[in-house]
């Protein structure tokens, strides 16, 4: 026998009790039996059908019952339950979590009124009800969903190697499966719909590196005999989200588990090897570059007097590629105006030694771009610009991009520029400026 009851979150805290208990006690005011299978019904405001679970125990006395006090919210009604008679026990099945068991789509099938009580599937005469038949459908096609996916994670997860490489995800209702990894832009999606089984590799954001992995697709698909295709999804919120593909051959002889198994395995090994790649060349080339600013720097007898932040706005800087990097050209000017108006002294500390510069007869200090430019695919606006070039004594230079360190040295110069920062129109947290340093 199927059932549908209700339940009310302000009350009880179900999904948390479904999590962490191996079953619910449930007062018993219908005559259930072992077996059936009861749908719950959330009320305001979920308004849907939430957890598929079934009768595993009836008639259970209060003295028989999971002690599950701390998942009520509202103790009145807790005090009001204990007093009550008889409970039957009731393990999840599955939490069904859709949109499409809601209140209207019941509706829609021709439930007529609200769902308070239990309420049997079936009428007298022992058939379904259009909803009952409906609600019943949907579960079952989210149960297959659910199976899908219950079998490469219990197959993958099994295996130590991928424990280790990937985390478990809880989307198992879907037709699609993320495959995270401690990468920070880049993820595996596996994905099982009704026209096609793939593979895929998602890049948020930075489309230099998905550039740069498309320059490289002998190494991205190294050990991994499919084809890779590739193509760019949608664009939201200025912020470019871009994917490649494997698709799996459906008349292959590989099971799909194995060939997700596998070709996840590979990837992620290949994408971490160019990722380095990748950032180890952004490195040295921004290394170059800011020598070649001190340098020139060096080589300069006049300085401007002083100089003022303004209100202009400037759009990023033309960006061209060189050896599959990106280089956003740099105004020499700026990193000077930058030196002058920390008057020449070290930012992390104005105490730090310096020295006088050979040829201008200044104190000597480096310009480093505190977001750096290498990360300028991020933003709209330029990134090489005075609020954003700090004044770095060697050390604190040197510190800030070789030391272990060197998160400290990140966090005063960013509380002291991100409202600079704000009013040339370039938001950063410092969680994601910590992340452009590889923390
Ligand atoms: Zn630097
Ligand atoms: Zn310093």
């Amino acid at each position: 026998m199927e059932w549908i009851i209700s339940a009310n979150h302000s009350i009880y805290n179900y999904n948390k009790a479904f999590e962490e208990l191996p079953y619910i006690d449930w007062r018993q005011n219908a005559n259930y039996q072992i077996g059936d299978k009861l749908y719950i019904y959330a009320t305001r405001p979920t308004k849907a059908i939430e957890f598929l679970t079934e009768v595993i125990a009836i008639n259970l006395n209060q003295s028989e019952i999971i002690n599950d006090s701390k998942y009520w919210v509202n103790t009145d009604e807790y005090n009001k339950g204990i007093r009550q008679g008889k409970y039957v026990r009731l393990k999840l099945t599955k939490k069904l979590n859709a949109n499409n068991l809601t209140l209207e789509n019941l509706h829609k099938h021709g439930l007529i009124g609200n769902i308070q009580g239990p309420r049997k599937l079936i009428d007298d005469l022992g058939s379904y009800y259009p909803w009952a038949s409906y609600i019943i459908e949907t579960s079952n096609r989210i149960m297959q969903q659910h199976e899908k996916w219950t079998d490469f994670v219990e197959f993958a997860f099994k295996k130590e190697e991928f424990r280790n490489s990937f985390r478990k995800s809880n989307t198992l209702n879907r037709s699609y499966y993320d495959l995270f990894f401690e990468s920070k832009e880049t993820h595996l999606v596996a994905k099982n719909t009704s026209t096609h089984k793939s593979l895929e590799v998602y890049i948020n954001n930075n489309i230099s590196l998905y550039d740069f992995m498309l320059a490289h697709l002998d190494i991205l698909s190294y050990k991994i005999n499919e084809n890779i295709d590739f193509y760019s999804i949608a664009e939201s919120n200025n912020l470019k989200h871009r994917k490649l593909i494997i698709y799996y051959n459906e008349n292959s002889n590989i099971p799909f588990n194995q060939w997700l198994f596998d070709n996840a395995l590979a990837l992620k090994k290949n994408i971490k090897r160019l990722e380095k790649q990748y950032s180890n060349k952004l490195d040295f080339h921004i290394l170059t570059e800011e020598c070649a600013i001190n340098n020139s720097i060096s080589s300069l007898n006049v300085f401007p007097d002083n100089f003022e932040y303004d209100n202009e706005l400037f759009l990023a800087p033309e960006k061209f590629v060189k050896n599959n990097i990106p280089i956003y050209k740099r105004d020499r000017q700026k990193s000077i105006n930058a030196i002058v108006h920390a008057n020449f002294q070290c930012e992390i500390d104005n105490m730090h030694r310096t020295f006088i510069r050979k040829k201008s007869s200044i104190p000597y200090t480096e310009a480093h771009h505190l977001i750096p430019l290498s990360y300028q695919d991020y933003f709209e606006y330029s990134l090489d610009i005075e609020e954003n070039i700090v004044s770095l004594c060697s050390n604190c230079h040197n510190e800030i991009h070789y030391g272990i360190n060197a998160c400290k040295l990140i966090e005063k110069p960013y509380n002291e520029r991100k409202e600079l920062l704000r009013k040339k129109n370039i938001e950063i947290t410092i969680d994601k400026l910590l992340s452009f340093y590889g923390y």
